[in-house]
């Protein structure tokens, strides 16, 4: 199984699901099996009771889960069917090493954070990446992984920890990390600013977790040098900065990604033949 983690910097809200189900598009119009997990780092145990005011449209899948509307995203974009398992939240995690706790099953263990929670996330990760969701048999060729929040937040640091410790245990070749950041423009100056993306990436590399692929969301698209810039300040080659300006409508966001090679950066970096014709997205 190869995995791509995406991940959000500097603010929430940026468009990481909107990036991280286009990503699956581009991954399938290039003819592999995509599957999916959304990570949200909240205690709830999932979106149904969450206020639609604060949270948005709760999404009901098949399986009667209530989750996150990124899920919907996945299901549209991708033409899938998830499972109530494929959206982790701290409280199914919780619950899940709680239950085996009063079960006796860690054998008069300390029940710690690290390592049972940070396991009991690998585990989750690990199996709930081999369900088919595509109507075919046998597991997806890649998962891609959605790290709700923000990187640095309190709440999400034991998820980045289980994915620091999964991306090491299946080894560079399967693990591909798009990190997802803003590029906001001063008015007066009207310059675009990399010193927030800067500082995201400082903070998942101090985490142990490395960007392969920058996903810039910025009101217009990017100048070369601002990219020669992100390029040299956050250790990700010029190839591998994709742009994702504002667009009329999400549909258009598989596209940009496609038009900037994502597919091929993608391909190399989780050691997949490389692409010679562009994948079909029209
Ligand atoms: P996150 O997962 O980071 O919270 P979402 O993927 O839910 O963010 O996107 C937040 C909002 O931004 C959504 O309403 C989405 O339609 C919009 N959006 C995302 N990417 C773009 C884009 N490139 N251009 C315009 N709107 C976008």
């Amino acid at each position: 199984m190869k995995y791509v983690l995406v991940t959000g910097g500097v603010v929430s809200g940026l468009g990481k699901g909107v990036t991280a189900s286009s990503i699956g598009v581009v991954l399938k119009s290039c003819g592999l099996r995509v599957t999916s997990i959304k990570i949200d780092p909240y205690l709830n145990m999932d979106a149904g009771t969450m206020s639609p005011f604060e949270h948005g449209e709760v999404f009901v899948l098949d399986d009667g889960g209530e989750v996150d509307l990124d899920l919907g995203n996945y299901e549209r974009f991708l033409d899938v069917t998830l499972t109530r398992d494929n959206n982790i939240t701290t409280g199914k995690i919780y619950q899940s090493v709680l239950e085996k706790e009063r079960r006796g099953d860690y054998l008069g263990k300390t029940v710690q954070v690290v390592p049972h929670i940070t396991d009991a996330i690998k585990n989750w990760i690990e199996s709930v990446a081999l369900i088919p969701v595509d109507g075919k048999e046998g597991p997806a060729d890649v998962c891609v992984i959605e790290l709700g929040g923000t990187v640095g937040d309190i709440e999400s640091m034991p998820f980045i920890e289980a994915l620091r410790q999964l991306s090491f245990s299946v080894g560079t070749d399967n693990f591909c990390l798009v990190h997802v950041s803003l590029i906001p423009v001063l008015g007066v100056v009207g310059e675009q600013k990399t010193k927030p993306t800067q500082h995201s990436v400082r903070e998942l590399r101090a985490l142990g977790l490395t960007p392969h692929l920058l996903a810039c969301r910025s009101a217009q698209p990017l100048l070369a040098a601002t990219k020669e810039k992100l390029s040299q300040f956050c250790h990700v080659p010029a190839a591998n900065i994709l742009n994702i300006h504002d667009v009329p409508n999400i549909w258009h966001v598989p596209l940009l990604l496609r038009n900037q090679n994502a597919h091929v950066s993608i391909h190399k970096q989780l050691g997949l033949l490389s692409i010679d014709t562009p994948p079909k997205l029209e």
